[in-house]
């Protein structure tokens, strides 16, 4: 629940805006049709990003003479020849699109900050051209209220209202001085938004920590090799350095024994973006929630929280709220008991202190060792990255029937990255899976998956290329990739996601795969994290990296009897960033001091002080590097009430490798997109609407929740 969906920030690419056929000579070569095998593969090889620019203002030219041919066409509009067109077109615009956010994701050095910065305005300004377009939107509208709707597939008639929707919610239907005042603010958010992610990525790749060997004790021997060589790097022979990012901190704050240390590398990660200087994001931070709460007035809402959560599954932030509230209580209980046996721990083995923020991961571990005998290094020695690759894979096969091989005749825009072929049982070309596992210079931090192109089929079978991408460190010489039980289940839910766009059966690419709600896509993807726990996956793939041998069952069974385990924590950290999310953006108009809120509402909330919210304010990308989980980063926890009660449905049966509900969940959820309706989609699978005590009992606090009443 720590990932994200790959922010593709163009409005135009959510719509599926596209364009194809001849062009002026002289565009860069990035925007030519993807040629080669399965229907078309990016061409890496065509990349300059010294052409971004141009690409860009090409590809935007391509796609107004298009967008044109559609709003001047003499004949009455209809379907075919508006909404369908609209589908036809923008391949130049969404190439440029995948091309440019693998660069401004994974490959961001050299020029590409400041390219970013420039263009990110100027592809705000064109998303609103194109939804300010009346002439255009007038034919949406008309096809939209026309009777012969009704005549349209129920596929066709949601597609419809889906491009009316997001046009209407984009201020189609403002009038020409609150039109150019929407387009200012779009603008001027997509700036902040692009500076207020490279601060981030500024603090994360300068604001490392350098220690001495001393303050390495406790950390396994393959986490000190990855931290000399980085210090090695930066030429400080015989020191360690922690960077500073969740893929280096959460192990040593989990791990270290010095304590003083442990604080200097909490301090230097919960104080990204918030350093002062000209990297602080605080001041960008009042001037989007400003900016923000004017939009959300302009087009007619009470807040921006109104208006992002009207077409997701909550529907508005009542409903959200309500549900953060139903677990904050059990959440914030489950963590007094965790606390106060913690302190046990500590007072027992003589520490003079109170548990601090920085000691609670290592302290919990211990807690872990001592009531359930299970040791979370002892198991990650049998996590190896590429076995738990296989692992995911042989999912897929028992799940769903694909089948994944890799191929070596795909380009890679770096070589850390490898491509597989996926396909089902009868042998047919299902799509391509890359994957980008490495952290390296210039790549954000986390994990994540997107789609550089959705199936569809309304104009010829295309097939669907996804990727994932993740933050591991390199083994050194080429050893074993050992990761943590959580990595671990963020790499089956990432996989979810690529399952998801994988298995897609639709007719329309802007309804394909993954581009439902946003407090629904998550639930496809933290399902699958379910299925790494199982017997059949630990027995077969997590094996020791130097005996080969599997994982003993004792272990597994250790593993199980410890599943909720510091749940609360883990539900508090995240809760903190959640609802501080909300009631940001339900604060109405400002200036509100980001520190200063955050500070006031934790309190009032009553958030245990000894942990700190999974995102800082100041950090918090999610939410302001773009529009993407602003006033919704609640929606994992939505999701994951959906995940709770359909794992359920899987217990029901005969578990987690039930053919019959795999079946099931395959048809009702992972092939429609968002041709139906989610809410629907859900019940189609369950035969009624969610059950959120499912969420409660899979996190443990029902159970605990009782016996702390007796
Ligand atoms: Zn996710």
């Amino acid at each position: 629940m720590r990932t994200a969906l790959f922010p593709r920030a163009a409005l135009c690419v959510a719509l599926g805006l596209a364009l194809s056929p001849a062009f002026a000579a002289g565009k860069p070569a990035m925007l030519d049709k993807w040629t080669g095998p399965f229907g078309g593969v990016p061409a890496w090889d065509k990349v300059k990003v010294s052409e971004f620019e141009a690409a860009f203002q090409a590809a935007i030219t391509e796609n107004r003479a298009e967008l044109k041919a559609i709003a001047d066409n003499t004949a009455a509009p209809d379907f075919d020849n508006t909404i369908a067109a609209l589908e036809k077109a923008g391949g130049a615009l969404n190439r440029f699109y995948t091309y440019f956010g693998i660069h401004s994701s994974t490959l961001n050095v050299g020029d590409m900050p400041k390219i970013e910065s420039a263009l990110a305005p100027k592809q705000a300004a064109y998303g609103d051209e194109v939804t300010q377009n009346a002439k255009l939107f007038a034919r949406i509208e008309a096809v939209y209220n026309a009777p012969e709707k009704a005549k349209l597939t129920p596929e066709q008639q949601r597609l419809t209202w889906l491009y009316y929707t997001n046009f209407v919610r984009s201020g189609a239907k403002l009038d020409a001085k609150q039109k150019a005042r929407l387009s200012e603010l779009n603008q001027r958010l997509a700036s902040l938004y692009t500076s207020f992610g490279q601060n981030v990525l500024f603090d994360e790749q300068n604001g490392y920590t350098v220690l001495d060997e001393a303050s390495m004790k406790g950390l396994p021997a393959d986490i000190k090799d990855a931290a000399q060589r980085a210090a090695e790097a930066k030429k400080l022979k015989g020191k360690y350095l922690i960077a500073n990012t969740r893929s280096a901190a959460d192990p040593f704050l989990t791990l270290s024994e010095d304590r003083a240390a442990r604080e200097k590398v909490w301090r230097a990660f919960i104080g990204r973006g918030d350093m002062g200087g000209e990297h602080d994001n605080n001041k960008l931070i009042t001037e989007i929630l400003e900016l923000r709460y004017e939009r959300a007035q302009l087009l007619g809402y009470k807040s921006h929280a109104h208006w992002r959560l009207e077409q997701e599954m909550a529907q508005t932030p009542e409903r959200a709220v309500a549900l953060m509230e139903a677990v904050w209580k059990p959440g914030a209980a489950a963590v007094a008991r965790d606390v106060a046996e913690m302190q046990k721990l500590i007072d027992a083995e003589g520490g003079k202190y109170k548990l601090a923020a920085w000691d609670y991961r290592y302290i919990s571990e211990k807690l872990r060792k001592a009531k359930y005998d299970l040791d979370m290094t002892e198991v990650s020695n049998y996590l190896q990255l590429d076995r738990l690759r296989e692992g995911m894979f042989w999912m897929a096969a028992k799940l769903y029937d694909l089948h994944f091989s890799q191929l070596s005749n795909v380009a890679v825009y770096h070589p850390d990255v490898t491509v597989y072929e996926v396909k089902n049982g009868k042998g047919q070309h299902v799509g391509l899976w890359y994957f980008d596992p490495y952290a390296r210079d210039g790549k954000r931090s986390g994990a994540w998956m997107n789609a550089y192109r959705n199936q569809e089929r309304f104009n010829g079978e295309i097939t669907t290329i996804v990727s994932n991408n993740a933050n591991f460190v390199k083994g050194k010489d080429g050893a074993p990739v050992l990761i943590s039980w959580d990595d671990a289940e963020t790499l089956f839910h990432e996989f979810g996601h690529a399952l998801h766009g994988l298995l897609s059966d639709v007719n329309y690419p802007t309804l394909s795969g993954t581009s439902v709600s946003r407090d629904f896509v998550e639930f496809p993807s933290q399902i699958h994290e379910h299925w790494l726990a199982t017997p059949e996956v630990l027995n077969k793939f997590a094996l020791h990296y130097q005996t080969g041998k599997p994982i003993p069952a004792a272990l597994v069974d250790k593993i199980e009897k410890a599943a909720t385990f510091n749940e609360g924590f883990r539900t508090m950290e995240y809760l903190g960033s959640a609802v501080i999310d909300m009631k940001l953006h339900l604060a109405g108009a400002g200036p509100i001091d980001p520190d200063k809120f955050e500070r006031e509402e934790l309190k009032k909330l009553g958030m245990p002080e000894e942990i700190v919210m999974r995102h800082r304010t100041p950090q918090f990308n999610h939410v302001f590097s773009g529009d993407g989980y602003s006033a919704g980063y609640y929606a994992y926890l939505w999701a994951d009430s959906l995940t709770a009660d359909v794992w359920e449905a899987f217990e029901e049966g005969k578990g987690a490798w039930d053919e019959n509900v795999a079946l099931r969940f395959r048809k009702n959820i992972l092939s429609v997109g968002n041709t139906v309706d989610q809410a629907q989609a859900f019940r189609n699978f369950r035969g009624r609407d969610v059950d959120t005590q499912a969420l409660m009992r899979k996190r443990g606090f029902v159970e605990a929740e009782k016996t702390a009443g007796q």
